[in-house]
């Protein structure tokens, strides 16, 4: 079985214990609820590090609506028995009051052009309860390598600036979005779509498509581009979109020209959930973009 570490105490001298072996570490924070796409990172951890620790913590603080945290999937016997096929060493599962003892009050928050735009826009308070735990995990854990999704795009480019900004030494990989077959990108929050739903939802994947072949037949304008975006995402029955923006990936700043390289980036909802996507335009298959985005040491 995984080892399980439920006390933050125990996963300091677990951690401390590898580094003073000379053990690397990697690590992948997750949310549970584990899917295709957290494996993929566990694999990429477990082929680059002696040891691989995952966390496994539903965070309070980056949580904007109360019914989301509560309606969180959290199996975790079934998430413990994934993470063990996948040769995880440690599961650190810590409860709300390990991470947030009584009288917490330190946050942190990397600010400004990264966190104001896209997910930052609309969910106030989010990034903030990201790079809160995610300092935190990084200061019990301390590894080598942490590995996030390029589907949380702008966590991903907030986490690489914290970790710059902060000199915190870890070295953060990021690796592409893991899809179903017909291409909608797996999400936890994807267990709550109904049917119908799910047949709807497929149709981000499709709008993102249609975004990569406008950019292949020479579209360059990115206001077409979003706006046939948006077209796709009505017909196939998404009528409250959140965002459709191309950006740039590392300094998320909106591009009026479609070069290859930029990303178009979706929020949209479901019914009542909210799911997320990116592509990359231009480039081919995503792996090949992020090949050279893909590591970044500090
Ligand atoms: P979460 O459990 O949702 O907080 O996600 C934990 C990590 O898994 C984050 O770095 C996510 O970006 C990553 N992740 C989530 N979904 C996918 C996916 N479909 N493909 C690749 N990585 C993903």
């Amino acid at each position: 079985m995984v080892e399980v570490i439920k006390t933050t105490g125990d996963m300091k001298a677990r951690a401390a214990l590898s580094r003073a072996r000379g053990d690397t570490v990697g690590f992948v924070p997750t949310m549970g609820a584990l899917h295709e796409g957290h494996l993929s990172l566990i694999r990429r951890a477990r082929a680059e590090n002696d040891v691989v620790i995952i966390s496994i913590f539903v965070n309070p603080v980056q949580f904007d609506r109360n019914d989301d945290y509560r309606g969180y999937p959290r199996p975790l016997e079934r998430d413990l028995a994934m993470a063990y096929e996948e040769g995880v060493d440690v599961a650190f599962v810590p409860d709300v009051e390990q991470v947030y003892p009584e009288g917490y009050s330190t946050f942190i928050e990397v600010r400004g052009s990264l966190t104001d735009v896209l997910c930052g826009a609309s969910r106030p308070g989010h990034f903030r309860g990201v790079t809160t735990v995610v300092t935190k995990l990084f200061n019990i854990i301390r590894p080598d390598r942490a590995y996030f999704g390029q589907k949380d795009l702008q966590q991903a480019a907030i986490i690489k600036r914290l970790v710059r900004d902060l000199n915190m030494g870890v070295e953060v990989v990021t690796l592409p979005t893991v899809r179903e077959a017909d291409g909608l990108a797996l999400s936890s929050r994807n267990r709550h779509l109904s049917g119908e739903q799910r047949r709807t939802a497929v149709s981000i994947h499709r709008a993102l498509t249609r975004a990569t072949e406008l950019l292949i037949s020479g579209e360059m304008d990115t206001a077409v581009i979003v706006c046939e975006v948006r077209g796709v995402l009505n017909e196939g029955g998404i009528a409250r979109i959140d965002y459709v923006s191309v950006v740039d990936p590392e300094t998320l700043e909106e591009v009026s020209e479609a070069r290859p390289g930029a990303v178009v980036a979706v929020a949209a909802w479901v019914g009542d959930i909210r799911l997320i996507d990116n592509t990359a335009l231009g480039v081919g298959p995503e792996s090949q973009l992020f090949m050279h985005l893909n590591v970044e040491t500090v």
